[in-house]
């Protein structure tokens, strides 16, 4: 077990024996990780100074602690609109050091072993010296005061209550940051105020750099990493000024799997939040897929088959038939290395569909078992394509490819196994094929049957003759 495995508190979100949490925290590089600095304690992504697609790079104004969050700008945000409300040239602007800054974060009190946070980041000190520098002391010079012997470290007062912040309580009085207290001021006023939920609820106090993830459970957690790495693998510069508000509408919302988001939109996440959610739900749910856990499905995403989109089996009703065209496009698709496979492959079930829906509309059973189909079933399919192509239903030369493609399948049914005992199509007669004079009058059909592989045609002719008696 590594350490970041460890370090994940067990009463925080999913229980462990969450196999699925388990799969998804495997994947997680643990490179990745160490370049957002992740600690499973603290919870909070920071991002990297350098890296070609998220790296932020420091404001270069002297004494600004923050990052440049837009690639094009030559400084922060903050140092931009400082600049903006004056005359100076920007290079001049560039070499003035900042004096104050609003950094999220906190810098320790600058008295010896006193471990309460700074008031404000150019007070120094934490709000009780602070008042006993200005009061007691009469408004000493700073280093008089760090040296005068009645000036003593105080203990901590712990951390924020609120979940998502990472931040020490600033007073005795209220049990959260200076952040958060001011907040709670403002919020506490509202009709209904529930202060349990809020703590869980509230958003975060963040520098430029960082994201947290804290007061989101484990597996949430998990899968907003595991999404993140993903979509920085595939070259998207994200930034934390967008994910904030996701994981912090994620927390308002009280999810704790991303599959639960299954309709964005219709939560009112905002249209970059909506593609950021349905990115991360298709990454995850590809993960550990193989061909083999595909092939199961009745809907196959074909990533995993190493091509784009998607080949849906729904439309062939019967169990079966749908089970069968598994294995033939299974079978078929290492064959087609092009971008057409898909297409292709598509093409084909839906033939076979029209196939599964003349079973189920003409026969009293549906169709739903395979020894008992027959000739009068291809006799009734090839009447209907016929019929759909008379009515202007469908054109002559799809009617001619889906015959054709039926043609074709059904023999390969039969050069797979599938009809023989205890598979899929178990029974399925041999009269249930689609023979030459089947094949629509089309001059482009001039060589049908010429593809039949010779056992087949052997086996085919032997039974005709048969069924001709
Ligand atoms: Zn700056
Ligand atoms: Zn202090
Ligand atoms: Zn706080």
């Amino acid at each position: 077990m590594t350490a970041a495995v460890a370090g994940i508190r067990p009463e925080a979100g999913a229980p462990a024996a969450d196999a699925r949490l388990e799969e998804v925290r495997r994947a997680l590089d643990p490179e990745f990780l160490a370049l957002l600095d992740w600690d499973w304690e603290r919870r909070v992504i920071t991002f990297p100074r350098v890296h070609p697609v998220i790296g932020l790079p420091d404001c270069p104004v002297p004494n600004c602690p923050l990052a440049i969050t837009v690639a094009t700008w030559p400084m922060c945000r903050g140092c931009i609109e400082r600049w903006g409300r004056t005359d100076v040239p920007l290079e001049e602007f560039l070499r003035i050091p900042k004096t104050s800054t609003m950094r999220g974060g906190q810098l320790p009190c600058a008295v010896a072993q006193c471990e309460r946070p700074r008031d404000t980041a150019a007070a120094k000190l934490c709000a009780t010296h602070r008042l006993q520098r200005s009061q007691a002391l009469a408004g000493i010079g700073i280093e008089e005061f760090l040296a005068h012997p009645k000036v003593v470290g105080l203990a901590g007062l712990g951390p924020c209550l609120v979940a998502a912040c990472y931040l020490d309580r600033v007073s005795g009085k209220y049990p959260y940051c200076k952040a958060h207290t001011q907040r709670l001021r403002t919020v506490r006023e509202q009709t209904g105020f529930d202060e349990g939920l809020w703590r869980r609820t509230e958003r975060a106090v963040c520098s430029t750099r960082e994201v947290s993830l804290r007061g989101l459970p484990d597996g949430l957690v998990a899968e907003a990493l595991y999404a993140l790495s993903s979509r920085i693998d595939n070259g998207f510069k994200l930034r934390p000024e967008c994910l904030r508000p996701l994981y912090d509408r994620l927390r308002a919302q009280q999810v704790t799997r991303l599959e639960e988001v299954a309709d964005p939109e219709a939560a009112g996440y905002s249209r970059e939040q909506v593609m950021m959610i349905r990115a991360a739900n298709l990454a995850l749910a590809r993960l550990n897929t193989t061909p083999e856990t595909e092939r199961v499905k009745d809907i196959w995403d074909m990533s995993v088959f190493g091509h784009n989109g998607v080949v849906p089996f729904t439309a062939i009703t019967q169990k079966p038939l749908r089970e069968a065209m598994k294995i033939w496009v299974y079978d078929d698709l290492p064959r087609r290395r092009n971008k057409n496979a898909v297409h292709h492959a598509r093409a084909i079930v839906s033939a076979v569909a029209m196939l599964s829906e003349s079973l189920r509309l003409q026969r009293p059973d549906r169709g739903e078992v395979p020894a008992l189909w027959g000739r009068a079933d291809i006799v009734a399919y090839c009447n209907r394509m016929g019929h759909l192509t008379a009515t202007g239903k469908q054109s002559a030369s799809r009617r001619l490819a889906c015959t054709r493609f039926v043609r074709r399948v059904l023999l390969r049914f039969r050069t797979l196994g599938l009809t023989g005992p205890e598979s899929v199509l178990e029974g399925m007669p041999v009269d249930f094929a689609i023979w030459p004079e089947d094949m629509p009058d089309e001059p482009e059909d001039a060589e049908a049957g010429r593809d039949l592989p010779e056992a087949v045609m052997r086996v085919l002719c032997a039974h005709l003759a048969a069924w001709r008696r």
